[in-house]
């Protein structure tokens, strides 16, 4: 799998596994640790939760699907911003551990601002990187300003990452926020790749998929695949999607290709604020 090498000089493969909604209903569990499973088998090794993610639920699917396989995975989890505090931070993130049943974080990200002081959050994980209980940090949904102040406060300068919506249909980022996140090779990550499937309804996304003899899904995430810095985490819950948003990493798309994109799916030309999902 190709990676993306962090300031830290760890390196974090390009495709990973989201795992929003999972973990919410004992019904869906099997098909999830499965899926999850099939992901890693292909070497898709990063997995991203949050314990938000059916409020711990999903990091105890991964918990299962880690278990006999820790050190290859690259484990992101995110701490919500009400308990992104001095002390908070670090109880979240003993908690997250406890579920995953791990001992470490490849990766730690506050999920979004909130009203507790950056600097805590970053003291706390400072700390925690410390006592090696996370291996890096970064930040979730932060827009140019966000990103600068933080890069101002003492830990600032570590932000790993900056995890944020960015699909074919979103495109804003692409003004100020990527390009700055390029110049400080701060790698994004980007989220719903597939607008959490609504972007696959897309008449012109479709005829183009048509046309390579590929699916919809699989434009959309080669598509993120091309663009610099940038880590793409589709969540399938479906063997069969894990396979086909693995395959994307393989598809080339030319410059034609691009081309036609562009023109279905223009990029900004105006600054555009944040969106959220
Ligand atoms: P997404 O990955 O764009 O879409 C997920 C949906 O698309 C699921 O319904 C899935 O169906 C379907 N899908 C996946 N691959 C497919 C394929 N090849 N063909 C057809 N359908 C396919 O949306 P997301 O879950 O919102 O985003 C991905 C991950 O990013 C999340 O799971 C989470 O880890 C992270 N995220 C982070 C934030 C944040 O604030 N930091 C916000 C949103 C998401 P099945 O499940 O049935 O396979």
């Amino acid at each position: 799998m190709k990676t993306i090498q962090l300031s830290s000089g760890q390196s974090i493969p390009v495709l990973g596994l989201g795992t929003w909604r999972m973990g919410e209903a004992i019904a869906q569990r099997q098909q999830e640790i499965a899926a999850l499973q099939q992901g890693l088998d292909l070497g898709m090794n990063l997995i991203d939760t949050a314990e938000m993610y059916g409020e711990g639920g999903a990091e105890t699917v991964i918990a299962e699907v880690i278990a006999q396989r820790r050190e290859s995975v690259f484990l992101v989890s995110k701490v919500y911003p009400h308990n992104a505090s001095r002390r908070g931070a670090i109880a979240a993130c003993e908690r997250s551990l406890q579920r995953l049943k791990t001992d470490y974080l490849d990766l730690y990200l506050l999920h979004w601002r909130g009203s507790i002081p950056l600097s805590e959050t970053l003291e706390a994980f400072q700390t925690l990187k410390q006592a090696g209980k996370i291996r890096d940090y970064g930040v979730s949904n932060f827009d140019v300003a966000d990103m600068e102040e933080a890069n101002t406060l003492p830990g600032g300068e570590a932000i790993a990452t900056n995890q944020v919506l960015y699909n074919l249909q979103r495109r804003g980022i692409e003004w100020n926020l990527l390009p700055w996140c390029q110049q400080h090779q701060i790698p994004v990550m980007a989220y719903s790749p597939v607008e959490q499937g609504r972007l696959l309804q897309n008449r012109t996304l479709k005829a183009i998929a048509q046309e390579k003899g590929v699916t919809a899904a699989q434009v959309a995430i080669a598509w993120l695949l091309h663009q610099e810095n940038v880590i793409v985490i589709p969540k399938a819950s479906n063997v069969t999607h894990v396979k086909e948003n693995r395959a994307a990493l393989d598809l080339k798309l030319s410059p034609d290709d691009l081309q036609a994109l562009d023109r279905a799916f223009p990029p900004p030309v105006k600054p555009v604020a944040l969106e959220m999902l």
